[in-house]
């Protein structure tokens, strides 16, 4: 059996090698189209179609509804339109008897922006190779883990290999802000015995706990004028400053608490992130309103409305020891991100097969860690016993300009989540 293993991986390892350009290729297709939010269409009909054509898998597309989805735990609230930005699901079912288990695969298509452009030494849109690396937005977050996922199947399939088991591969939209393309694939139905993502969080690690995440929106106001009166007026800037004060201090209140175990090492696990300022429109005036929003992690375990109860209670206890904003106080929204954190154990199947996997790819044993952001991980986790995993390439740059991924990375995880098929899945040669 062993030794059946070993000829059916090799013929799926050459495989890789083999069409190695072909991924590449597929990699610079789809990290050149710019599927920031509100823009995932085109190419996720790229993928669906490539998925149906070039993978042989059955396709399905679904547009999230944020009204059926409003009531699940996991949800995350969104004002914009979900029209042509499906969630892709291509779907592998073996013939004959099934025997292992089943798996699905997924990755994000979003990216965030690449503003400002003219900060990059490359086009962000370009999928440039230099040397080992591809550089672009979201050729490391996430696009070459998409590649990875599916040419790992494709690579299988090519080497003439019958899994035995369901493969679901998803590609997913907002994994950068509410989760709810990888919640609307799960809600549709399709679930398996285990999921993993190719994030690039850990590089070759599998993770094992993540923070949790809200975003919030603090709207100040002032009292406008022109700057020759300005004595007489409030700065909405200087206000909204307050506010962000506050912010870091919740932030420091966060990280003196009693630390969650798997973050206990960490020296500052729970990151509140000031994202967005916007205030004033020209020199001479005196801002009227500034509203600041900001990203607040917090420890696993803990409800995310507790955390944007708790939140706006000290928010608008810093603003009651202010003269203006006692008066004037601050309104504060939540949207976007409204994700649990999460642990699990290490010591199970997944890991123990991943494990294998990553061996059989590099030969070196698999190591875990804890991830200070969140991952789509968190459905399957919380909420559908599905256990699930991160496990990518390595990059750098990400949510920054000169965003790159190591090529040599790529492959390692391509054949990592290939050889996790046939160890998880089964086959029949
Ligand atoms: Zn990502």
């Amino acid at each position: 059996m062993k030794k059946e293993t070993d000829s059916a991986l090799e013929k799926v390892f050459k495989q890789i090698d083999a069409s190695w350009e072909e991924e590449v290729d597929f990699l610079q297709k789809i990290c050149q189209f710019p599927s920031t939010l509100g823009n995932e269409g085109p190419v996720q009909h790229f993928i669906a179609d490539y998925l149906e054509k070039e993978v042989g898998l059955d396709v399905t597309k679904v547009i999230p509804d944020p009204e059926k989805l409003s009531s699940h735990p996991g949800y995350s609230e969104a004002d914009w339109s979900y029209e042509d930005r499906p969630v892709v699901i291509g779907e592998y079912r073996p013939e004959g008897e099934k025997k292992g288990k089943s798996v699905i695969f997924q990755g994000h298509i979003d990216v965030v922006s690449p503003e400002p452009v003219s900060f990059w030494k490359h086009d962000p849109w370009g999928a440039e190779i230099v040397g080992n690396k591809m550089y672009g937005r979201g050729t490391a977050d996430m696009k070459s883990g998409v590649a990875a996922m599916i040419f790992a199947l494709k690579a299988v399939r090519d080497a003439g290999v019958k899994l035995s088991s369901d493969v679901i591969v998803k590609t997913v939209t907002e994994e950068e802000c509410t989760g709810n393309g990888a919640l609307a694939a799960i809600e549709a139905g399709f679930k398996a015995d285990a999921a993993l993502i190719p994030e690039p969080v850990l590089g070759q690690k599998g993770l094992t706990a993540q923070v949790g995440v809200i975003w919030v929106k603090v709207k100040v106001k002032g009292l406008g004028a022109h700057t020759e009166r300005a004595d007489k007026a409030v700065n909405s800037i200087m206000e909204g400053y307050k506010m962000i004060n506050a912010l870091l201090d919740y932030e420091k209140e966060l990280n003196s608490r009693e630390r969650h175990k798997d973050f206990a090492d960490h020296p500052h696990p729970y990151n509140v992130n000031i994202g967005k300022i916007h205030s004033g429109d020209w020199p001479s005036s005196v801002p009227s309103e500034c509203i600041v929003e900001a990203r607040v992690g917090f420890p696993p375990g803990v409800d995310p409305q507790d955390v944007k109860d708790e939140l706006k209670a000290y928010l608008l206890a810093a603003a009651e020891k202010d003269e203006w904003l006692k008066e004037n106080p601050p309104e504060i929204s939540f949207y976007g991100f409204h994700a649990e954190g999460f642990s699990i154990d290490p010591n199970q199947e997944l890991f123990d097969i991943l494990g294998e996997a990553h061996t059989a790819a590099v030969n070196e044993p698999l190591e875990t860690g804890s991830f200070t952001a969140t991952t789509d991980a968190r459905f399957y986790n919380l909420y559908y016993d599905i256990p699930s995993t991160c496990y990518g390439p390595t990059g750098d740059g990400l949510h920054a300009p000169n965003e790159w991924v190591d090529l040599d990375s790529v492959k390692t995880v391509t054949k990592t989540y290939a050889a996790f098929l046939l160890k998880w899945c089964g086959y029949s040669n």
